[in-house]
């Protein structure tokens, strides 16, 4: 997959790079990244990119210009996606990760900065996407936490399929719980029906932990289960 990121600090995705299993994908020709920075585009002496907003107000507003020239300047390839980083686009789901990891062989992602980016920038996207409700000073961590999320979805990427199948909220349930040797650790146990070689108690005991894991911490996830539970019955 080509991943292209529109960014004024295009150094933010360098660890990616470097980073465990995702940098080993990018090693090995999963996924390539390529950075492009509006302040190479933008014409006047001084490379700006930032300008007062209209009507007045406080913060500075990213122009449009450089950032259209940047997205512009890239090859186009056949299934594309173009995702603008912003606090008032979709909460990010795992969903999406999948979709786009799926169904396109490039991502191009715009990160804003500042106050916020001029209106018409919007215009340069498919999709407009939030990783949360909190607001960061630009769009550079919210692209990294995508491209990490789509690329260990990448054939090739992480070792099993069944890795990621089983995952939370690969469905609507919670993981179950894991546990390593030693099976007593500072006198907490490891529970006795992981180790008794019986793989229906285990398959068993991982299914109740995930319900009542689900149910705990995330009852809106549960409640979406169980409806969809009785619609199967
Ligand atoms: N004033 C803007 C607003 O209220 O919507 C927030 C601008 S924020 C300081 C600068 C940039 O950081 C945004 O344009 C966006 O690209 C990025 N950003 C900040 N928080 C984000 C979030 N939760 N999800 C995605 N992008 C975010």
């Amino acid at each position: 997959m080509r991943l292209d990121v529109v960014s004024l600090a295009p150094e933010a995705f360098a660890p990616l790079l470097g980073l465990g299993v995702i940098g080993r994908a990018f090693a090995a020709g999963i996924a390539g990244l390529h950075t492009h920075n509006p302040r190479d585009f933008a014409t006047d002496k001084y490379r700006k990119v930032d300008d007062e907003p209209y009507g007045g107000g406080a913060g500075m507003v990213l122009k449009p210009e450089p950032v259209f020239a940047a997205v512009e300047a890239i090859p186009v390839l056949l299934r594309r996606r173009v995702l603008l980083m912003s606090p008032q686009g979709k909460p990010l789901q795992q969903s999406n990760l999948r979709r786009w990891a799926s169904g396109y062989d490039q991502l191009v992602l715009i990160c804003g900065h500042y106050e916020g980016f001029d209106e018409r920038i919007r215009s340069l996207a498919d999709e407009e996407v939030s990783i949360g409700d909190f607001v960061l000073t630009g769009g550079e961590l919210p692209a990294a936490v995508i491209i990490n999320g789509v690329v260990r979805l990448l054939p090739g990427t992480v070792g099993t399929q069944a890795c990621l199948e089983e995952e939370s909220h690969s469905a609507l349930l919670l993981e179950h719980p894991h546990y390593t040797r030693p099976a007593n650790f500072r006198e907490l146990e490891v529970p006795a029906v992981l180790r008794s070689g019986d793989h229906g108690a285990i398959a068993r005991w991982r299914f109740e932990q995930q319900q009542q894991r689900t149910a705990e911490r995330r009852p809106d996830l549960f409640g979406r289960w169980q409806a969809q539970q009785q619609l199967q019955q």
